[in-house]
């Protein structure tokens, strides 16, 4: 029998922005709101512990698990391509670094989307470690805090990022990122603060929330061009749930995924699954943009780094007392520590760089770290060119999504990648870092022509998580556009998305603390 549901408003995806919008809609007591997770709840203490990210990616409990198709682009290789499936979504098992990105990136983004016009959202949902000032809040529910560790190296190189010319910036999120510092997490005292964490665990109580774990939305439901509902199912069983209104928060691939199974999207690749079209948006699932980290691994003759501490018995048990004793020390750690945000070339207008410094080295994201002291200098270019997409692979929500984010196809994120290798040499050249004597073990410096670093890239890069674009927003008279600048699908009515699908730009930084803001905004003009 199938279970059968009526609601006011139903969200789809418990993720960084699901959280957002479950709480700020339930807060009137006369809405029924019902929200619904394809995965679990988020009791696995290996969500929390902020090191934990080594045993969620990759790991069918808290991740779908998917890979990207192969890319030429990176020497064909074929990436996992971790997704958050979980209550928090991927906020539960990423970084945790709070990132806004630069006043410039949201000049593009359309009316009313200006910094001037989202600053007040970001703030809304912050609760800063410093206090309020007129870029910070206080008084919201996402923690935004110091990490509770200082590694020599990452000092040293911070050291020589200023010693060569870098900002000292101590706050990377007042619109302008450009310099070296800290990155500022979403903690609570060295215990990972997802979006489930700080907008959903609180509200639980509330008689007029819903939260269905385990329920897979299959398709959406229509009468006429008016979205009345899903179809799913629920721990396996058929679940039904009709609402007056209904939200997309399924993630960058998630929602194009959804809105494809359920007609909306583009003939070509409807047509051969057998799917009627109910909305022709040839949008859907096209415009994938991603940050490709080329992570550049250094061996260190001298210095403490993790890979030390994780490769012994006696460093694993202390890291263990230090957590356990205050949530300290390598367990509290975000994968990386120390950012630092520059320009590729002067002659571009903002940074387009992104550093992300780790004190500890592996040859892939969450293998063995090296028996020997490494630190990586990872380095993402904020604004590629390259356009991917994402598209169903079948009828059915268990069908994995083909993913190609298509890196490295634009010539112009080819030059970028070049430039992002020889900057990373020349800082690791600096005489600072003599008393850490560091050798680049990959890619390693065999290569010198801009071809050689391409195939240097190809074969050490890889994505560092942030897709976005798959429904983009934009007005009626784009085509490509998925979503108005008020987040209501065109061509259909009663249907909205809020997640990092209807970016249309990347941001020049990390997604998550982005995806929160664009639930703040729906939210706000859902209720008025
Ligand atoms: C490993 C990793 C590290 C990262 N590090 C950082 C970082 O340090 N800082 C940062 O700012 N960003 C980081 N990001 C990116 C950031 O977390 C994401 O951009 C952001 O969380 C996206 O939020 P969202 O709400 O769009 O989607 P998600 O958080 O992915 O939420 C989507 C939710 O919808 C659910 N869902 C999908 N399809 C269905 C369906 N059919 N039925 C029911 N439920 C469904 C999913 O299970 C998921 O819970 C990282 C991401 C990953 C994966």
């Amino acid at each position: 029998m199938t279970e059968q549901i009526h609601t006011d408003t139903l969200i789809i995806g418990a993720g960084s922005a699901g959280c957002v919008l479950a709480n700020r809609l339930s807060k009137n007591p006369d809405q029924q709101v019902v929200l619904v997770e394809a995965g679990g709840k988020d009791s696995w203490h290996w969500i929390h512990i902020p090191v934990g990210y080594l045993y969620t990616m990759g790991n069918p409990k808290t991740d779908w698990c998917y890979k990207t198709t192969p890319q030429p682009g990176l020497n064909g290789r074929s990436l996992a391509y971790p997704r958050g499936r979980v209550l928090g979504g991927c906020s539960s098992i990423n970084g945790m670094i709070y990132m806004r990105g630069q006043e410039a990136d949201y000049e593009s983004w359309g009316n009313d989307w200006s910094w001037k016009d989202v600053l007040p959202y970001y703030k809304r949902s912050e609760n800063y470690h410093r206090g309020s000032d007129a870029y910070h809040s206080d008084e919201g529910e996402l923690l935004v805090q110091e990490q509770r560790l200082k590694w020599d190296i990452l000092e040293t190189f911070k050291q020589v990022c200023e010693d060569s010319g870098f900002t000292d910036r101590p706050d990377f999120n007042q619109g302008d990122n450009s310099g070296v510092g800290y990155f500022e997490v979403n903690q609570r005292k060295g215990v990972r603060f997802s979006s489930a964490r700080a907008f959903l665990h609180p509200i639980m109580h509330r008689p007029n929330l819903k939260v269905l774990t385990k329920t897979l939305s299959e398709q959406l439901i229509f009468d006429g061009e008016r979205c009345i509902g899903m179809d799913g199912t629920h721990r396996g069983k058929l679940i039904s749930i009709r609402a007056n209104r209904v939200i997309l928060a399924a993630g960058a691939i998630g929602s194009p995924a959804l809105l494809e199974r359920s007609g909306i999207g583009s003939e070509n690749v409807l047509k051969p699954l057998g799917i009627k079209l109910k909305a022709d948006l040839p949008g859907v699932g096209e415009n994938l943009q991603d940050h490709l980290q080329v992570r550049l691994q250094y061996r260190l003759e001298h210095g403490d780094t993790l890979n030390q501490r994780a490769n012994s018995w006696i460093g694993r048990i202390k890291m263990g007392l230090q957590y356990a004793y205050n949530q300290s020390g390598p367990l509290s750690m975000a994968p990386s520590q120390l950012g630092a945000f520059f320009k590729s070339d002067d002659a571009v207008d903002r940074a387009d760089l992104e550093f992300h410094i780790q004190p500890m080295s592996a040859d892939k994201l969450g293998t063995e770290l090296h028996p020997f002291p490494g630190m990586t200098a990872s380095v993402c270019q904020l604004r590629p060119k390259s356009r991917g997409n994402t598209h169903i692979s079948g009828t059915k929500a268990s069908d994995a999504p083909t993913i190609d984010p298509r890196y490295l196809s634009d010539a112009y994120d080819r030059e970028v990648v070049c430039k992002a290798i020889e900057k990373t040499r020349t800082l690791m050249d600096h005489p600072l870092l003599d008393e850490f004597t560091p050798t680049e073990h990959k890619p390693g410096r065999t290569q010198k022509t801009s071809e050689d670093l391409i195939q240097a890239a190809g074969e050490v890069a890889t994505t560092i998580f942030h897709p976005v674009g798959t429904a983009k927003m934009g007005p009626d008279s784009d085509p490509m556009a998925v979503v108005s600048d008020k987040l209501k699908v065109h061509g259909v009515s009663n249907l909205y998305i809020a997640d990092a699908s209807i970016m249309p730009t990347i941001t020049s930084g990390n997604t998550h603390a982005p995806a929160v803001m664009i639930a703040e905004r729906l939210a706000e003009w859902l209720d008025h």
